[in-house]
């Protein structure tokens, strides 16, 4: 991709900076296969120590690690719960069949957030004919529900409604410090609710590959061996850990700087008589839908011609994302554009 692009397509589009390949480069590494890389040791205690966890994992993508976490805290032929939005349903390949042979319940949240009293309508009732309900995962922030963050208050009932129904309870919080961050909450609060937690390491951190899965020791040392069954298991992956640390370092305050150019491109938006529904915009995620003399694919065209690229996600919708690679000037560049429509 040509690097003058203004790129909104994805927060998976960020390159290293140079003090991160830096950083990188002095890593000292070994076979992390034999537990021996001690770059990815100190990552995987980092991030289980954040989120007041036991342990950690480091995967390759945050897909994998959702995927390990499954295949742990499920059977074959169990049911899983998540909304109908949710990216381990929607967008991993239909990787809770292949990969744990489970099926799903879903249920439709809130922009991808659902309740504890959906949570309790979709278990199963102890009965030989219907699968066996044994996990609910959750999204936070919800990347289809277009950023949108869980109230603690309401993660808090769905952790009561698993335990009194005796099932785990997983977070893809692929994108977890842009909602700790808008909320204003700590890691382990929400360490303390979930059995295992997903983090990635290359949307809003901006590292190039990673994502650290964390949970308690018996968990992590299940995780371990399906990863080495799932072909995850890496080599000196010091150097990408190495990232992964300078991320938690310098990364994650920054966020709200991205929050905020988020606000500052809707506010551009909302000004368009051809912009229909925004979704609210909570942290780096902006879903809009165009109307009248623009669809969706029209509209990303024009932005495109204009060096600014985005993603139609449905006939009418178009989603950004705010990242670490796109400045204040950029921002400033793209509502002129859109001014200028
Ligand atoms: C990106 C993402 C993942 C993991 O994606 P990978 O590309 O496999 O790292 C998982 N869940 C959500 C919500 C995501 O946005």
């Amino acid at each position: 991709m040509n690097q003058d692009w203004i790129d909104y397509r994805s927060d998976t589009v960020t390159r290293p900076s140079t003090a991160m390949l830096e950083y990188m480069l002095h890593a000292k590494v070994g076979d992390d296969v034999f537990g021996e890389d001690i770059t990815t040791n100190e990552l995987e205690n980092r991030m289980a120590t954040l989120f007041n966890k036991e342990a950690g994992l480091f995967c390759p993508s945050g897909t994998m690690s959702n995927q390990i976490a499954i295949k742990v805290h499920t059977q074959p032929g169990d049911e899983i719960i998540c909304d109908t939005l949710s990216h381990i349903y929607q967008y991993e390949g239909g990787g809770i069949a292949f990969n744990s042979g489970c099926s799903v319940k879903l249920v439709n949240g809130d922009r991808g957030r659902i309740t504890a009293e959906q949570v309790l309508t979709a278990i199963n009732p102890t009965d030989i004919h219907k699968p066996n309900t044994s996990l609910v995962s959750l999204e936070n922030t919800a990347n289809r529900g277009g950023g949108s963050c869980y109230h603690l208050t309401d993660i808090q009932q769905i952790k009561e409604a698993c335990i009194k129904n005796n099932l785990k309870l997983h977070l893809d919080g692929a994108r977890i410090f842009n909602a700790l961050i808008a909320q204003q909450q700590k890691p382990e609060q929400y360490g303390n609710e979930f059995d295992s937690i997903s983090i990635c390491l290359s949307k809003g951190l901006g590292t190039p590959a990673g994502s650290v899965l964390v949970g308690n020791k018996e968990f992590i040392y299940k995780a371990r061996r399906i990863r080495k069954v799932f072909g995850g298991g890496m080599r000196q992956t010091g150097y990408l850990a190495a990232a992964g640390i300078y991320a938690i370092e310098n990364n994650i305050e920054r966020l709200q700087e991205d929050h905020h150019h988020a606000q500052q491109i809707t506010h551009a938006l909302l000004q368009k008589k051809f912009i229909g529904n925004i979704f609210p915009v909570e942290t780096n995620i902006i879903i809009f839908e165009l109307k009248d003399i623009y669809t969706a694919a029209s509209f990303v065209a024009k932005m495109k011609e204009q060096g600014i690229l985005m993603i139609a996600i449905s006939p009418t919708q178009v989603r950004m994302v705010l990242h670490l690679d796109i400045s204040e000037e950029m921002v400033q560049k793209t509502i002129r554009t859109i001014q200028s429509l």
